[in-house]
This record gives structure tokens, C-alpha cells and sequence, in this order.
């Protein structure tokens, strides 16, 4: 019997109604399986900046510190408060955001299975924008060999447990930022030399752009800097049917935390209406994560059931609005948990 403390972040808008959805899950997997979960909640947020002055206190800290995981809902206005923190924090070098079509979903392609690994711990995100004259701003972009290497690794090592196309292309600007696009091409490149069964191939952002719209079913593994990865997967989210379907990854060494791609849509928050599908394949991401740090069959398993309920329930029209269907959040939970355990 396997035992995980994961700490639970509700986040702002859709936030408490997607996490409450996946804890559904996970209470389940708990109540019915070997896999057992401890899921501590964290304040964090537009709501925690409200009420203590923080929008990532300390004790909000110290809980996610002391868990094995971190399963995070969407951040208002004070995202970049919460989220680019963690990921400095903990390291979480890796921003992993699969793109899928799923049954029975408006995609561009019924065929698209691909990953945008984006580089998570530079460029622009550090935040250094400076005054060089009262009316002009100056914002610093860092590349490093050793951010650029260990993405690059990470994306090759993707690509080759992938059992899809086996292709890795790192998308950059390097005709233009000729020094530090310059140099994460070339580390992708000398890091491609040691995976010779991976096809790789280089595209800049404008062209890969153009592709993930005009044959998205090309792409495997993008690997990229975190601008162009922040932008292009939400771009791939939405040719496979929208945020509604996005998880994603943020992998370090020791720790990971999971959210999906969308943020707080304040738009549709309270109404039910939100798809819960994307921080259900986050769930499903983060038990993978598990399974493979801690040799884990049954969070394997779970994670696939996860996925085989969305899957079956899409092919039978069952579907959120946001996708063309009816469901609200509750009920398509409810539904995805009745399929994993058939009750
Ligand atoms: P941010 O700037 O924080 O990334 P945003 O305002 O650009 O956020 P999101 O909140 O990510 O945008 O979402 C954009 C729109 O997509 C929302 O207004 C909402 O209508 C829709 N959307 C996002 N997530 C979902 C979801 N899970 N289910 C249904 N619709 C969603």
C-alpha cells in the first residue's frame, strides 16, 4: 500500500470548483485502491492576498514543503505572485503541457497527440524590467547552458518513453535573438547527437506557430524557451478543442506540481459550467509522476482509468458546454468517477 501527502491549492474563479472535482477523485482512488492519499489544503491566491496580506504565505509554503506533490487550481490576478514562485522555489525546471484529440471534441486534427516542454525557470519570467530613460523600458531575457541543456534532456527523455512518433523539435527565434536563442539551439542540438533514434528537427516560433494550425498531428515533443512555450501551448490547447481539455506539468528534480494550462475564467466561475476534464488530466499527469518515482502500478492504473472515463464519456457525447455539450462540472465528475469504478 502506497501513501501520498498532496497539498491542494483551490486557487480563484473556476479554481474550488476544479479542485473540488479532482479531490473527488482522489478521495475515491483513496476509499477504493491500495493507492492512499493525505490531501492538505493551501491558501493561496487572490483570496489568501485578500485575507492575510499574501497571496503564497508562509504557512501556505511550509504545507506544500512538507507534501510529496502539489495539485493546483487556477490564480486570479496574483498568479505570477504564486505560481512563478513555486516553480523558482522548488526548481521545477520542466512545464510539461500535452495536447490531445479527443473523441467527439471540435479539434482542428481528430489526430493530435503531442507535449510542449517548455523551459519554466527563465527568459523573461524573472521579472527584471528596469527603467533605461524615463519613457523607455528594458526587460531582460536570460538563457543559460545549464536551463537550456537540462530542458533539452528532459524533452529527449520524453520523447524516447513516448510511444508515438519519436520527434523532437525545439522551437526558437534564433535568427533574431542570435545570442541566447542562439545558444539554446545549439544545446538542443548537441543534446539531439546523443538520442539518435529521436528524429530532431528545428522550427522558429513563427513558422511552428503556423504548423500547430496548418498540421498539428506532425508534432510529437516541442521543446522551447518559456515565453514561446507559455504561448504556443495554449495555442495547441486550443487546436485540440480549448482549455477546458489542458492539463499541465511542472516537473523538478525532488517535486512536482500539477494545474491545468487555463487560468481563473472569472467569466464562468460559480456557474458549474467549467470543464473539469483539464485539472482531471492534471490528476491524472500527477499520479503518473508518482507511479514512476515510487514503482506504483495502481497510481499508474488510476491514471489511465482517468483518462479512459474522459475519453468514453466524450465518445458517447457526454460533455461539458465549453465543448459543445450539456454536463455541468458536477455532473461530468460524477459520471468520470462512476466509469473508474463502475458504481
Ligand atoms: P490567464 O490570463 O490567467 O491565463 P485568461 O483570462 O487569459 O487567464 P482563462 O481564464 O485561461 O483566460 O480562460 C479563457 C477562457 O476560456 C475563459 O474565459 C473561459 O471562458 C474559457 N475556459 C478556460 N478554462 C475553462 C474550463 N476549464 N472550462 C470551460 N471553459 C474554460
Amino acid at each position: 500500500m502506497a501513501r501520498y501527502v498532496i497539498s491542494l491549492i483551490g486557487g480563484d474563479g473556476i479554481g474550488p470548483e476544479q479542485t473540488a472535482a479532482a479531490r473527488k477523485i482522489i478521495d475515491a482512488i483513496s476509499d477504493k485502491t491500495s493507492t492512499k492519499f493525505t490531501i492538505n489544503e493551501v491558501d493561496a491566491g487572490d483570496a489568501a492576498l485578500a485575507k492575510h496580506g499574501k497571496a503564497l504565505p508562509e504557512f501556505s509554503i511550509d504545507v506544500i514543503k512538507n507534501s510529496q506533490a502539489c495539485l493546483k487550481g487556477p490564480v486570479g490576478e496574483s498568479a505570477a505572485d504564486v505560481i512563478i514562485v513555486l516553480r523558482r522555489m522548488f526548481d521545477l525546471y520542466a512545464n510539461v503541457r500535452p495536447a490531445k484529440s479527443y473523441p467527439n471534441i471540435p479539434a482542428l486534427s481528430p489526430d493530435v497527440d503531442m507535449v510542449t516542454v517548455r523551459e519554466n525557470t527563465e527568459d523573461v519570467y524573472l521579472g527584471w524590467e528596469f527603467n533605461a530613460d524615463p519613457n523607455t523600458i528594458v526587460a531582460l531575457r536570460i538563457t543559460s547552458e545549464k536551463a537550456s541543456r537540462r530542458i533539452a534532456e528532459y524533452a529527449f527523455r520524453a520523447a524516447s518513453i513516448r510511444d508515438s512518433k519519436r520527434k523532437v523539435v525545439a522551437v526558437h527565434k534564433a535568427n533574431v535573438l542570435r545570442k541566447s536563442d542562439g545558444l539554446f539551439a545549439s544545446v538542443c542540438r548537441e543534446v539531439a547527437k546523443k538520442y539518435p533514434k529521436i528524429h530532431y528537427s528545428e522550427l522558429y516560433v513563427d513558422a511552428a506557430s503556423m504548423n500547430l494550425i496548418r498540421n498539428p498531428e506532425e508534432f510529437d515533443v516541442i521543446v522551447t524557451t518559456n515565453l514561446f512555450g507559455d504561448i504556443l501551448s495554449d495555442e495547441a490547447a486550443q487546436v485540440v478543442g480549448g482549455l477546458g481539455m489542458g492539463p499541465a506539468a511542472n516537473i523538478g528534480e525532488r517535486f512536482a506540481l500539477f494545474e491545468p494550462v487555463h487560468g481563473a475564467a472569472f467569466d464562468i466561475a460559480g456557474k458549474n459550467a467549467a470543464n473539469p476534464s483539464s485539472i482531471l488530466l492534471s490528476t491524472k499527469m500527477m499520479l503518473d509522476w508518482l507511479a514512476d518515482k515510487h514503482e506504483d502500478r495502481n497510481a499508474k492504473e488510476q491514471g489511465i482509468g482517468i483518462e479512459e472515463a474522459i475519453s468514453s464519456l466524450l465518445r458517447q457525447g457526454k460533455k461539458t458546454k465549453d465543448i459543445g455539450g450539456k454536463l455541468s462540472t458536477t455532473e461530468f465528475t460524477e459520471l468520470v468517477l462512476k466509469r473508474m469504478f463502475s458504481y
